[in-house]
């Protein structure tokens, strides 16, 4: 007897279903983009419990007639595309035919239709992919499907849905990308009964962005238009339009989160538009912080395919490499008329180099960034290797500790964050030895040194630094004695440090990281938390997604000295901050952790919100990258990170400590 069948309809729906129906937000994704596909110009959402029992939406789209409605819930059945070519060019957001097939398979769903033109509508009643019903039914132009009790018949998937709160953030979430992403069609969105979001019918990206986010997010925003720049678009490699928002660089997030990319129209998750991004705000961003973006990136349908993706929130490009250089100049180009880098007469260079190797794009950002970095200060007049034992005053910063500067007093000045590279002791170093030399590194991305903070000129005779990362290692923690004594500082970024085994380097962001992280921990068990007020409460406006879950954790950021107020709508004053924690680091913090908890799709189930936001404070009342350190203070940074938990690691895994062993010296110089 042959042991291979063909599953019947009912099933293999089931297994689809598995692929495009994640949980209540996949569903209403898929259909919304049928409203939008069909024409909708008003798309009214409604919730109940997280969308596990009831998910409606209304659309005034085209409508079905009778036939049509019975037929799009067969798997395979479209209006979309009809023939193989057609996948080239896709201009819908749907066009598998699979969707209502896969969401009937695992609900019990009811839809009423009607087209402008028909006497009657119709409703189909449909469950657990099963037809249940057809009949007439009073419907004006347009569709409204219900679906009940998701995965009622697969209490497996079930399981898998987090709580109300979770679920109704991720539905409000896709509500804001799709209301972003059609400023013309007005959204309403409802959850058991309250209004979470009612969205006119907006004049262009601007004005919903408003809408959605408040005034004071588009203030902080720089608007990316390239269509402005005509040497851009006329630029051969120039493929993609890129349009939209992002923030300035006083706003600071340590995910994407806050990152918003749509490919003609489609929210996706790119990793190369997002590294784009990245590279965009080379040298205005340290590594490890990423912008808010909204970004919208057109290009013509044949250089895009999005059939890739189960869910098609990912796309593939034709020219990656070229796409990504637009939006790396995009950025470029908006950040520099904000005054935040300097123009870029180097785009010619930068493009170039990618279009050589299309697949070298934003993957590889190695020498060819490097070229352009170094074009990039010349043309801003600036030295690529500033000069070491500069005399920088102090900066001054008394709110927290012990009187680091804050990120928003250096990016006052845009000059100072153009300087990528120093090597620099600060004045008071001058009694140690000069110690510090200058290094050849190539961008040596998988090791603790990032490239951007190495990458410093070349000195005759030494060997390159990757040579010497092999010797270079993590510290473990019983190898650590207290006789560790600070030497100066690489890049301002690093301690230079040595004890009885070599010489160590100390990562100034991580090792306060985890000096913090351990203190805001502790606070949990004693429950005395120190806060500082605020002269004058500052405002933060919540979006629609974050205000859905605000109640859930503002109790815990209070526990952490928050002091917390809602003020009407989507409003919140901040009144009192954590100690140590600067002002104006206070608004990343909250949206941080308002996001942290998307952070399971990063796997981060590991991590309680407890954890989330004592590593989220942790990070952002840290010492930054790039910050001159007194002695004193790398002395009292190294006695105090011997004094936590786990001296080598960061609260996020990363190392703290590096360590050139003096055995291994002593080999280099072939001395044994
Ligand atoms: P796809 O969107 O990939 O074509 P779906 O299963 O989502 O597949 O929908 C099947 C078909 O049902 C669509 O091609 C479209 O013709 C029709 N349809 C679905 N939803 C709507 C709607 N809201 N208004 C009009 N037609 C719709
Ligand atoms: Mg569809």
């Amino acid at each position: 007897m042959s042991k291979i069948r063909v599953l019947p309809d009912h099933i293999s729906n089931l297994i689809a279903a598995g692929e495009v129906v994640e949980r209540p937000a996949s569903v209403a994704k898929e259909l919304v983009e049928n409203a939008i596909d069909a024409g909708a110009r008003r798309i009214v959402i409604d919730v109940e419990s997280g969308g596990r029992r009831l998910l409606k939406i209304t659309d005034d789209g085209e409508g079905m007639t009778r036939d049509d409605a019975v037929l799009a819930f067969e798997r395979h059945a479209t209006s979309k595309i009809a023939r193989a070519e057609d996948l080239s060019a896709i201009a819908t957001l749907g066009f598998r035919g699979e969707a209502l097939a896969s969401i009937a398979s695992v609900a019990r769903v009811e839809l009423v239709t009607s087209t402008a033109d028909a006497s009657a509508g119709t409703r189909v009643t449909i469950e657990g992919g099963r037809l249940r019903d057809v009949k007439d039914a009073a419907h004006p132009r347009g569709t409204t499907i219900t679906v009940r009790d998701l995965f009622f018949n697969t209490p497996a998937r079930r399981k898998f849905l987090r709580s109300e709160a979770t679920e109704s953030y991720h539905l409000t979430n896709l509500a804001t990308h799709y209301a972003l992403a059609h400023p013309e069609i007005a959204f309403t969105l409802t959850n058991n009964g309250r209004e979470t979001l009612r969205l006119a019918p907006a004049q262009d990206l601007r004005e919903r962005a408003y809408q959605v986010f408040g005034a004071q997010f588009l203030d902080g925003l720089l608007e990316i238009n390239d269509s402005a720049d005509d040497s851009a678009r006329t630029h051969p490699a120039q493929i993609a339009r890129v349009r939209g928002f992002v923030s300035a660089p006083r706003e600071r997030r340590t995910s994407r989160d806050s990152q918003f990319l749509f490919v003609n129209g489609r929210f996706v998750r790119d990793r190369l538009i997002g590294r784009a991004l990245s590279e965009g705000y080379r040298s205005i961003l340290p590594h490890g912080v990423y912008p808010a973006a909204l970004l919208f990136i057109e290009v013509p349908l044949e250089e895009v395919d999005v059939n890739v993706h189960p869910a098609k929130t990912e796309v593939r490009f034709r020219r990656a490499a070229a796409v990504a250089d637009a939006v790396r100049e995009a950025v470029r180009a908006g950040l520099a008329s904000a005054g935040y880098a300097p123009t870029a007469e180097i785009r010619d260079s930068a493009s170039i180099a990618s279009d050589s190797d299309p697949n070298a794009g934003v993957n590889e950002p190695a020498d060819a960034d490097v070229v352009t970095d170094q074009a990039r200060s010349e043309a801003a007049g600036e030295p690529l290797v500033s000069q070491s034992f500069n005399l920088r005053p102090e900066p001054q910063q008394e709110r927290i500790g012990f009187g680091f500067a804050t990120a928003t007093q250096r990016e006052s000045s845009p000059e100072s964050q153009t300087g990528v590279i120093s090597s620099t002791l600060s004045a008071a170093d001058q009694i140690a030895p000069p110690a510090t030399a200058e290094f050849n590194a190539k961008p040596a991305t998988d090791t603790g040194l990032t490239a951007d903070r190495v990458e410093v000129k070349a000195g005759p005779g030494l060997p390159p630094l990757d040579s010497a990362l092999k010797f270079v290692r993590e510290v473990a923690v019983e190898s650590l004695s207290a006789n560790i004594r600070p030497l100066g500082q690489l890049d301002e970024s690093f301690i230079i440090a040595t004890d009885n085994e070599g010489l160590l380097l100390i990562d100034q962001h991580v090792a306060h990281e985890r000096v913090l992280f351990d203190k805001y921990r502790a606070l949990e068990s004693s429950r005395r938390a120190e806060s500082q007020q605020m002269l004058i409460p500052e405002t933060f406006d919540l979006t629609p997604a974050q205000a859905d879950l605000f109640d859930t954790v503002a109790t815990e950021l209070e526990s952490y000295g928050f002091d917390l107020m809602r003020l009407s709508g989507r409003t919140v004053a901040i009144k009192a901050t954590p100690a140590d924690l600067p002002a104006s680091e206070a608004r990343n913090v909250l949206a941080e952790v308002l996001d942290t908890v998307d952070s399971e799709k990063r796997g981060g189930a590991r991590a309680t919100l407890r954890d989330e936001i004592a590593a989220s404070l942790a990070c952002h009342a840290a010492i930054k990258v790039n910050m001159p350190l007194a002695p004193e203070k790398m002395r009292w940074l190294i006695d105090r990170l011997l004094l936590t938990s786990s001296p080598t690691t960061c609260p996020h895994g990363r190392p703290v400590i590096l360590r050139l062993a003096t055995q291994d010296i002593l080999k280099g110089f072939h001395r044994i």
